[in-house]
């Protein structure tokens, strides 16, 4: 038999490497992962945890707003240098516990960028080592578009540096990180213009989803320019910038501090030798595979973003952790994608799981929906004029609650909880006979009562 120095190489110490990593190496794997950055990857040291880190800090302003209304007075300041300081401490420190991990479950960490020589071969500095499986989990990074000045302009991986909070903000993009970021800007003081090409923000969500947001944005203040383009952009001599957009045929220029992509990420599989060792990539960049996360090479699986299955750490947690299982746990686990929750954390936030109005009608000949907005309790006292969304979409047939929709405070913690109903297959009538959970925004879901059909 041949002899291998590992057991199972992963590239990429993110979410999903190291989940596998650890569990491989939980089932007696002699385990290796290479890592050309920081451990930890895109969800914690680029993505999701300092951006919520920054998310609480913008939301400040208006719980400082409406602290008056419950009899304080304050005289708050804000510093960006001080948040960037302090969120930059909490990722160095989750980056040690990240390297801890993987060594106390005894996998060896290599930090330099690798790739594939064959099937079985991984190089590093020069350096090569033979793996029994190769595991790819190298995750996505930011696309910019190709217009005049793109040079000039951030992504999400400078949007956590910058020196200063920028004034004037363009951001090109209305999915998950430009409906985020602009809340963040926002929410720290800077003008927000959101321009989206298409029709509506966050295309897939609810329409109803999808609409509420974008009328909180704009009563927030928000200049959010729909089928809106972005032609060039241009550096002025005192460093600001010239970004020149156009919305319905009529061009206009802005004067701003920062345009920030928000247009997409493709996965991060370029020069890595995936394709010369066989592995069939799609026209997207992302490695095709199968419900066991392998790849056509039988020996080498991909997890997570490089996959473009669906781009979130728990999933690529869950398919790190199936593709361990399958190789040293002797039962083979196929990732479940149906009903995986989604949270945006715009402001206010977005929690949903299941289907949307739209997609039920498609797959359901009829469709019950159920819907509630009411101003939160907490802004009554302030006079805020925010609204919360919450949605349930039922299969009229067999009643079955298939999809849950919430814009509004604390949705993403309310959707998780709700998301284990809707997985479970419950129900109108057993969400009915939930008793609610007095005063709440989540009591919405067990009490909804007015019944409309699907909008076909
Ligand atoms: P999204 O795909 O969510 O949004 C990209 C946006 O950019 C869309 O509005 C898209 O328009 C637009 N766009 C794409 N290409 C261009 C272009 N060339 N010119 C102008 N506009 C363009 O990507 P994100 O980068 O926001 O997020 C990537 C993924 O990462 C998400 O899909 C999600 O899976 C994950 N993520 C999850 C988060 C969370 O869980 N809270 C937070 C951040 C990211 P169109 O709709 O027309 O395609």
């Amino acid at each position: 038999m041949t002899q291998f120095d590992y057991d199972l190489f992963v590239i990429g110490a993110g979410s999903g490497g190291v989940r596998a990593a650890r569990v491989a190496a939980g089932f007696g794997a002699r385990v290796a992962v290479a890592e050309a950055d920081r451990p930890g990857g895109t969800c914690v040291i680029r993505g999701c945890v300092p951006k919520k880190l920054l998310v609480y800090a913008a939301h400040f302003r208006e719980d400082l707003d409406d602290a008056a209304a419950y009899g304080w007075t304050t005289d708050a300041t804000f510093s960006w240098p001080t948040l960037i300081a302090n969120k930059d401490r909490e990722i160095a420190r989750l980056e040690d516990i990240y390297r801890t991990l993987l060594k106390s479950a005894g996998a060896s960490l290599y930090e330099g960028r690798a790739t594939l020589v064959d099937p079985h071969t991984v190089e590093i500095a020069a350096r090569r080592y033979t793996a029994r499986h190769v595991l790819v989990a190298t995750g996505g990074r930011p696309v910019r578009p190709e217009i005049p000045g793109a040079e000039f302009a951030i992504t999400s991986d400078e949007a956590f540096q910058l020196a200063e909070l920028p004034r004037r903000v363009l951001i090109v993009g209305g999915g998950y990180v430009g409906v985020e970021f602009g809340g963040i800007f926002h929410g720290l003081g800077a003008e927000v213009t959101i321009a989206y090409r298409g029709e509506q923000i966050l295309r897939g969500f609810d329409d109803d989803v999808r609409h509420h947001l974008h009328d909180e944005l704009v009563r927030k203040g928000f200049d959010v320019r729909l089928q809106c383009d972005l032609r060039t952009i241009e550096r002025r001599g005192d460093g600001s910038l010239a970004a020149t957009i156009v919305t319905a045929g009529a061009p206009q220029q802005l004067e701003l501090d920062a345009v920030m992509f928000a247009t997409g990420r493709q996965p991060d599989t370029a020069g890595l030798g995936l394709e010369a060792s066989g592995v069939r990539i799609d026209a997207n960049g992302a490695v095709i595979v199968d419900e066991y996360s392998r790849s056509s090479v039988p020996n080498i699986h991909a997890v997570g973003d490089v996959t473009n299955r669906v781009a979130l750490t728990p999933v690529a947690i869950r398919e790190g952790a199936a593709v361990a299982t399958t190789l040293f746990g002797g039962r083979p686990v196929a990732m479940d994608h149906r009903d995986v929750p989604h949270a945006v954390f715009s402001q206010p936030p977005v929690g949903t799981v299941g289907l949307s109005e739209a997609e039920a009608s498609t797959a359901y000949a009829a469709v019950d929906v159920y819907t509630a907005t009411f101003r939160p309790l907490k802004y009554t006292l302030s006079g805020r004029n925010e609204r919360t969304l919450v949605k349930l979409v039922v299969d009229a047939a067999s009643q079955r609650v298939v999809g849950a929709h919430m814009v509004g405070p604390d949705a993403p913690e309310i959707i998780q909880g709700i998301a284990i109903a809707v997985k479970a297959g419950l129900t109108k009538e057993q969400f009915d006979a939930t008793v609610a959970v007095h005063p709440t925004a989540a009591e919405e879901f067990v009490t909804l009562r007015d019944k409309r059909a699907a909008r076909r």
